[in-house]
């Protein structure tokens, strides 16, 4: 079985974001960029279980700009057997990105779609979800335990209030929480290794679908600035306090 892995380029996740100063969005240049975090926790997943020899191919695919290609790199690093760059230097929404993927999808024919809960860029946590719907495949979002077996696979969802465990039926899409399992750092051999595996290259055009943006940024703010605190000398000081400010 083939698993296809979406991964995003984003801002670092260490990276102290800053706002543009015209509101448009947030400052890209020159800011450190890594592969999403929940997209690294899919490419081990789908490692693992290549590894375990319940998969045979790991294939990678990132939609963005000629850097995107560094990304999918980082993951052939980790193990990916092959990339595929959708090349676009414009903003790609959740539901364009979601059509991408179905072309590849189309393509490639993979038994298993295992991405990222949530870029956290823009914080969407739509694309799994959206990719499943225009498949019509079974999902299973917010994995935390990935169990395959012959035509199905388990997934343990992280829920509110504790674990449900979901039987889809394959082909499926899963998205990754956080506690699926810890990525592993690419070695130095692994490194050089990656470099001579290939990187497909395509377009939206020639994956004849329409990126145009449906949703307008109308601005975009830094959070508040925190008040500094007061050190209080009692808790009848502190509740005096509370009252004054009203809180209770
Ligand atoms: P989102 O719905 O934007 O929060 O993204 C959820 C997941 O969709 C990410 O973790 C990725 O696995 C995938 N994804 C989103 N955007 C892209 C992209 N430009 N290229 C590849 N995968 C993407």
């Amino acid at each position: 079985m083939k698993i296809l892995v979406p991964v995003k380029r984003v801002i670092d996740f260490n990276v102290k974001v800053r706002v543009k100063a015209d509101g448009s969005g947030v400052e890209l240049a020159n800011v450190k960029m890594s592969m999403n975090p929940f997209d690294e926790i899919a490419v081990e997943e789908a490692i693992r279980l290549k590894e375990a020899g319940q998969a045979e191919e790991v294939v990678v695919v990132s939609i963005g700009p000629a850097q995107a290609s560094e990304t999918i790199r980082t993951a052939l690093a980790m193990g990916a057997d092959r990339g595929i760059l959708v090349k676009t230097d414009q903003t790609v929404e959740p539901l364009s990105v979601a059509k991408l993927l179905k072309k590849v999808v189309e393509q490639e024919s993979p038994g298993l779609v295992i991405m990222g809960k949530q870029a956290i860029d823009d914080d969407s946590n739509q694309t799994g979800q959206m990719l499943a719907a225009l498949l019509g495949w079974a999902q299973g979002t917010f994995a935390s335990k990935v169990t395959l077996s012959e035509g199905s696979v388990d997934v343990t969802r992280e829920v509110d209030g504790g674990l449900q465990t979901v039987t889809l039926k394959a082909p499926a899409i899963i998205t990754t929480d956080l506690r699926l399992n810890e990525p592993r750092y690419a070695s130095l051999p692994n490194i050089m290794k990656a470099k001579k595996k290939p990187i497909d290259e395509t377009s939206p055009e020639t994956l004849g679908v329409e990126i145009a943006p449906r949703l307008k940024v109308v601005k975009t703010e830094e959070p508040p600035q925190r008040q500094s605190g007061v050190k209080v000398g009692s808790v009848a000081e502190l509740v005096g306090k509370l009252k004054e400010q009203g809180v209770i």
